[in-house]
C-alpha cells in the first residue's frame, strides 16, 4: 500500500498545554503579560490591553461626546501609543471626541528636534492635526539656553514650569480645555515614592490624581494610562510596529528621581504587582494638610524675593532640586484670588507673578550677570595682552 510522505511544512503543529494562552487557550502565548506574569498570545494582550485602558477612560469619566482633546505628543513611546490607543477606542467605544496633537518644542538640539520629526511623522500615519508650541516663540529662550545660563541641575524644573504653561497656551490657542498626556503607572508609582522619601506630603495627595484642574490654569489634565505598565507601552509599540521615538533627553532627570526609579525597578523585579500597589497606597493615604519644616537655602542667582512684588519662594531642597512655591504670608498674596491674571505676561495665576515669569526674571538677572563677568574677563585679558606686548626682554 501507499503511504504518501508527510508534508514537513503543512504538517500541523501541536502545542503543549504549557505553551498555551492562558486566556484564549487555543494560541501559542508568545509572552508573560509584565503586570501579573501571565503567558499570553499577541492578540489577548492587545485586547487586554487596549480594554484596561478602556475601563479607566468609562469608569473615570474622563471624556464626554463632542469634547475636544489635545494628546500632548513628545514622539516617545508613551504618547505616541496613548494617540494611538485613544484614536482607535474612540473609534470603536464611539466616545465622540476630537483627539488633536499638541506638541512643545523645548529647544533641545538633538533631541527635541528629531522627536518633533517623529511627531510630524505620527500626524500623518494617525491621520490627527498637529500643534507645536516653541519656548522660543514664548519665552525668548530654549533649553539649552537656560542650561547654559543656569546649569543642568535644575533644567526639568525650568522645563516643568515652561511647559505647564506652554501646554497651557497651546490647548487654549486651539479651544481645548483638556490635556491628555502619556503619564503612565510607573511614572505615578515613582512620583509616589519620592514624595513620601522626601516628606512632601502637599504633593503626595494630588500625586495619584487622574485628573488634575487646577484654579490657576483654564485646562485640565488627564492620565488614561494611569494604570498602564511602562513595560506593556514598551511591548505594544514594538508589536504594533509603532513610530516612536527612543532617546532620552541629554538632560538627564533629576537624580533623585532616577533613584526612585531605579528602587522602583528593583522592587518590580521581585514583585511586579508593587507599582499598582504603590499607587492604592497613596490613593488611601489621608494625611493632614501639613508641611514639615525644612531649612531652605534662598538661591542667589534665581531667587526673586528680593524683589518687594515676589510672591514666589524658589526652594533648592537638600537633594539639589529647585522648588517653586508660593509664600502664604506674603501680605501681597492677600490682595489676589486665584483665577487673577499675572501681571507680565497677563496668563492666569494665582500670584501676582507667575511662576513662569519669576524664573524668567532669575534667568535674565543671570545672563546680565554673566555678560558682565564675561566682559570683565574680556578687558582683563586685553590688559593682560598690552601689558605683555609692553614688555620687552
Ligand atoms: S528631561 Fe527635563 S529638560 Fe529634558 S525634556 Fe524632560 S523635563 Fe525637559
Ligand atoms: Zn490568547
Ligand atoms: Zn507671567
Amino acid at each position: 500500500m501507499f503511504v504518501p510522505p508527510s508534508d514537513p511544512v503543512n504538517k500541523p503543529k501541536t502545542l503543549k498545554v504549557s505553551q498555551l494562552c492562558e486566556l484564549c487557550h487555543c494560541r501559542k502565548a508568545i509572552m508573560k503579560r509584565p503586570k501579573n506574569l501571565i503567558k499570553i498570545c499577541k492578540e489577548c494582550f492587545y485586547n487586554v490591553f487596549e480594554t484596561e485602558i478602556h475601563h479607566t477612560i468609562v469608569n473615570n469619566k474622563l471624556f464626554y461626546h463632542g469634547e475636544k482633546i489635545a494628546v500632548g505628543a513628545s514622539g516617545g513611546k508613551d504618547s505616541t501609543v496613548l494617540a494611538y490607543v485613544l484614536k482607535l477606542l474612540n473609534e470603536r467605544y464611539n466616545y465622540g471626541i476630537e483627539i488633536v496633537l499638541l506638541s512643545i518644542d523645548e529647544g533641545i538640539v538633538g533631541y527635541r528636534d528629531d522627536s518633533l520629526a517623529t511627531v510630524k511623522r505620527n500626524k500623518e500615519q494617525y491621520n490627527l492635526p498637529l500643534e507645536i508650541i516653541s519656548y522660543r516663540d514664548l519665552y525668548n529662550w530654549t533649553m539649552d539656553e537656560i542650561v547654559a545660563c543656569a546649569g543642568i541641575r535644575n533644567s526639568c524644573t525650568y522645563c516643568g514650569v515652561f511647559r505647564r504653561q506652554a501646554l497651557d497656551r497651546g490647548a487654549s490657542k486651539l479651544g481645548i480645555k483638556h490635556v491628555v498626556t502619556g503619564h503612565n503607572a510607573d511614572d505615578m508609582a515613582e512620583t509616589v515614592l519620592m514624595n513620601i522619601l522626601r516628606g512632601d506630603v502637599a504633593r503626595l495627595e494630588k500625586s495619584t490624581s487622574i485628573i488634575t484642574e487646577s484654579s490657576g490654569s483654564p485646562v485640565k489634565r488627564s492620565k488614561p494610562f494611569k494604570y498602564t505598565y511602562q513595560k506593556e507601552i514598551v511591548l505594544y509599540a514594538h508589536y504594533k510596529k509603532l513610530d516612536y521615538f527612543s532617546t532620552e533627553c541629554s538632560y538627564a532627570p533629576e537624580a533623585f528621581r532616577g533613584t526612585a526609579r531605579e528602587l522602583m525597578k528593583n522592587l518590580e523585579s521581585i514583585r511586579p504587582s508593587c507599582i499598582i500597589d504603590i499607587i492604592q497606597s497613596g490613593e488611601s493615604l489621608k494625611l493632614k494638610p501639613k508641611r514639615e519644616k525644612k531649612t531652605t537655602i534662598r538661591n542667589k542667582n534665581v531667587s526673586h524675593n528680593t524683589s518687594r512684588n515676589a510672591v514666589n519662594e524658589i526652594e533648592i531642597r537638600s537633594d539639589g532640586t529647585v522648588s517653586l512655591s508660593s509664600s502664604k504670608n506674603n501680605s501681597i498674596r492677600g490682595n489676589f484670588k486665584d483665577g487673577n491674571r499675572c501681571e507680565r505676561c497677563g496668563y492666569l495665576s494665582s500670584n501676582k507673578v507667575c511662576k513662569a515669569c519669576t524664573l524668567l526674571e532669575g534667568l535674565a538677572k543671570n545672563r546680565a550677570k554673566m555678560q558682565l563677568d564675561n566682559d570683565t574677563f574680556g578687558q582683563g585679558a586685553a590688559k593682560l595682552t598690552r601689558e605683555l606686548e609692553s614688555l620687552s626682554f
